[in-house]
């Protein structure tokens, strides 16, 4: 069979780039529809080598490795949004990259996303490009404080961001995110913190999961439950703002848009992720077919499956010495435990996570 014969079925071999736990939970999933994955990562003890046929351990500046890569499978997705442009491109012009490099380009800079997502005609929080100390202050000015500074790339996890209080000086926050390429945004007093999933195929159709509640501390995700304390009418409207970015992006695959809930129960858009999302863990305990798995059907340009969800969850991530607790986790029923293999625990890493189900309340 060419490799072309491959790119849409079941026969496929899809190349994920990243090979952290949502790289492994997709090969997972991949492997249930009979896809066949290899991973691309430049950490010899990635957790997604464990689970594929065949790992390419290099860097993403190896052009070597990508166009060996390039040749052995043939469709390319990814795990994280922060793949290196060039590396994109290189395999881009040679094979399907799912999601293509617009959401790439979209997602991993705050300032393009923003601007992006308010072209698209949705809600985001008011914001200012930051690029000096000097931008920075008449920013606080028309800002207000308290605001959030936050790098235009690279952040995650809280990390790489500082809020700006009253009496802060401009000088002091612009180190503190290492005098970066900026945006500054204003604070939003959210009510809660929302996210929903959107899966696109390659055919254009689309589904969505049920929006879930999440809550962050430390700037990491704790918990995601389902469903969120939202009316259907917010509900429904955050499926539409997921709907409008995938379609505008062209888009292929499993995207993740994270909204605040203000007070006045509008809804404005913190980030979107061209990839599957740690709130949407719970589709492998709740949902007929999992994130993991959508993305992966549309990739493989195979139908999607139902994102309907057959129980309520509560999703909580194993953060650190959390996962100590997984002997008593293993034996508890109802819960649905995910151990992503790590063998360093540090504090802050995600080492695993728990989904406790319980009757659907509604629909
Ligand atoms: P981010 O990395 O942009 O998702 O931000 C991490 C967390 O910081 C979010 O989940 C919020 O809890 C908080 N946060 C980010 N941006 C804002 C904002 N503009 N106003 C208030 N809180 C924010």
């Amino acid at each position: 069979m060419t490799s072309s014969d491959r790119s849409a079925g079941p026969d496929s071999i899809i190349g994920i780039l990243g090979g952290g736990q949502l790289g492994r939970m997709l090969a997972l999933a991949g492997a249930r529809l009979g896809l066949r994955c290899q991973v691309y990562a430049p950490e010899p003890e990635s957790p997604a080598f464990d689970v594929v046929r065949r790992i390419t351990e290099a860097d993403y500046s190896d052009e070597v490795a990508l166009a060996r890569f390039a040749e052995d499978v043939d469709i390319v997705t990814y795990e994280f949004e922060n793949v290196p442009d060039k590396a994109a491109n290189f395999l881009s012009s040679r094979l399907s990259v799912r999601p293509g490099p617009k959401a790439l380009s979209v997602s991993q800079d705050r300032v393009v996303e923003k601007t992006f997502a308010r072209e698209c005609g949705l809600g985001v929080p008011d914001f200012e490009p930051v690029d000096s100390v000097e931008d920075l202050t008449r920013a606080l000015e028309r800002l207000g404080r308290p605001a959030v500074l936050k790098t235009r790339r690279f952040g995650y996890d809280g990390k790489g961001q500082v809020v700006v209080r009253q009496g802060d000086s401009p000088e002091t926050a612009f180190a503190a995110i290492g005098r970066q390429p900026a945006i500054l945004e204003a604070f939003v007093p959210f009510e809660r913190e929302i996210s929903v999933l959107i899966v696109r195929g390659v055919d254009g159709e689309i589904r969505h999961y049920d929006p879930v509640e999440n809550v962050h501390r430390g700037g990491i995700l704790r918990t995601s439950t389902v469903p969120a304390t939202i009316d259907v009418g917010l509900s429904a409207k955050a499926a539409l703002m997921g709907t409008v970015l995938a379609e505008k992006l062209d888009y292929v695959g499993v995207l993740a848009v994270e909204l605040f809930v203000t007070r006045e129960k509008t809804l404005l858009l913190n980030e979107m992720a061209p990839r599957v999302h740690n709130s949407g863990h719970w589709t492998e305990a709740a949902c007929h077919c999992s994130q993991f798995e959508n993305h992966m059907r549309a990739v493989a340009g195979l139908p999607l499956g139902s994102t309907e969800r057959h129980s309520d969850a509560v999703m909580q991530n194993l953060i650190g010495q959390d996962v100590e607790n997984w002997r008593r986790l293993a034996a508890e029923e109802g819960a649905v435990l995910h151990l992503y293999g790590k063998r360093d625990q540090r504090d802050g890493r995600k080492m695993g996570h728990v989904t406790r189900l319980s009757p659907l309340t509604r629909s």
